[in-house]
């Protein structure tokens, strides 16, 4: 047997740059210092093309869930009536986070696997008869691989009703996807730093519009740690409220580097490259695909192997004899769906080992061959962009 590098192909985790690395391990400075203020300040910056936000990006020290609840509970009044679409794990989360803290929760569930229908919601809230305050949704949902509509969705909502807050979870796709707040009718779009941004776990984001933030000042939901208000205000002296996790912050910094360095542009084309010849091979591999082309995420993908045995085959193998990990399904999905992450420090070549590991297992699981047919399909979508 040999020995293989080991390469994480996990929706998150996510690998991280060398460069990013070396910049958080720099000497720690003290976080009330000018030191501290001239990374904040640059760290802040430079994530608003990224989140396509007119504002410096707040970041909270906790990780993405966090960034979640705070979207709720800075938007969400205590007697309100909002929305919450759940269309897998990560959506249950949201509906979780708010029946924690909120009587008037409307749950609009969509299919595991499909993308929600913008016109589906709108008649669905129209029928609640209610005035809703905010409609939550995420934006990849990462435990089925869907992107959803959002943009299509934000303007639906505000035609319908101007005074409604659309609340973005965006942990698994900001960094790869073209967004913009203003032009995509978004009021609160959030992240984490271990997907797309190439970061290790542990710090979120927040970007907002003028709108939210004024609401993040005038909402009278109970909330400390999380009161956006407060570190707004301290965004804008360059700080954190509390001790900021100050090493990321540096990698936050050197991760703006690198996305100007390569062009924001590139770096979401690469993300739609690599998804798009991923797709191909594990449909040249027999592998079903669980989400349609036009709703495919471009970080992570879900596919489905014959039945369970093979599914666990496939997942074990790949880490015992390839060193390579990929996740599997979460809550409904498990034990019927695998999926693979591609995003952030990842280049088209990065996924020709998992692509022919597959080749390998497959052919001795199934007992016919698939030896170069789906690197062979992978090249074929890749090799002009090369
Ligand atoms: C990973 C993820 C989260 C949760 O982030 P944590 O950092 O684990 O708290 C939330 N939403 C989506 C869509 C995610 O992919």
């Amino acid at each position: 047997m040999y020995t293989h590098h080991s390469l994480l192909l996990t929706p998150g985790p996510t690998p991280i740059p060398q460069r990013i690395q070396a910049a958080m391990n720099l000497p720690m400075v003290g976080h009330r210092s000018p030191d501290f203020e001239h990374i904040a300040e640059e760290a802040f910056r430079s994530l608003k093309s990224i989140f396509g936000s007119q504002h410096d990006v707040m970041i909270l020290t906790s990780s993405g869930t966090s960034a979640l609840e705070a979207s709720m509970l800075n938007i969400v009044n205590p007697d309100d009536h909002i929305v919450v679409i759940v269309s897998g794990a990560f959506g249950n989360r949201f509906k979780q986070i708010a029946e924690t803290y909120y009587q008037h929760v409307h749950v609009l569930q969509v299919e595991w696997g499909k993308a929600l229908d913008v016109n589906e919601v709108i008649s669905t809230i129209e029928a609640l008869d209610v005035p809703i305050t905010a409609v939550f949704t995420q934006y990849c949902e990462t435990s089925t691989a869907v992107l959803h509509p959002v943009a299509e969705l934000g303007h639906a909502l505000k035609a319908l009703d101007d005074q409604i807050y659309f609340v973005v979870d965006g942990v698994s796709c900001i960094g790869a996807v073209d967004v913009n707040l203003e032009r995509d009718a978004i009021d609160v779009l959030v992240s984490g730093s271990q997907k797309a941004l190439m970061l290790p776990p542990g710090i979120a984001f927040v970007a907002y519009n003028d709108r939210a933030l004024a609401r993040f000042k005038a909402v009278t939901t109970p909330r400390f740690y999380l009161d956006l208000a407060k570190h707004h205000a301290s965004l804008e002296a360059h700080s954190t409220p509390y001790t900021p996790n100050v090493s990321t912050f540096r990698g936050v910094v050197e991760y703006g580097h690198m996305v100007e360095e390569e062009g924001f542009e590139h770096v979401i084309q690469r993300h739609y490259l690599i998804r798009d010849a991923v797709r191909a091979a594990l449909q040249r591999l027999d592998l079903d695909l669980l989400v349609e082309d036009a709703y495919a995420s471009p970080t992570v993908t879900a596919f489905i192997p014959k039945d369970e045995a093979e599914l666990k085959h496939i997942k074990n193998t790949l880490k015992s004899q390839f060193n390579i990990t990929i996740a599997g399904g979460q809550g409904k999905l498990k034990g019927h769906i695998l999926r693979v992450g591609h995003m952030g420090f990842i280049s088209p070549f990065d996924l020709l080992p998992f692509v022919a590991a597959l080749e390998v297992i497959l052919t001795q699981y199934r007992q016919q061959s698939y030896i170069g047919t789906g690197t062979k399909a992978f090249l074929e979508v890749v090799h002009h962009e090369l």
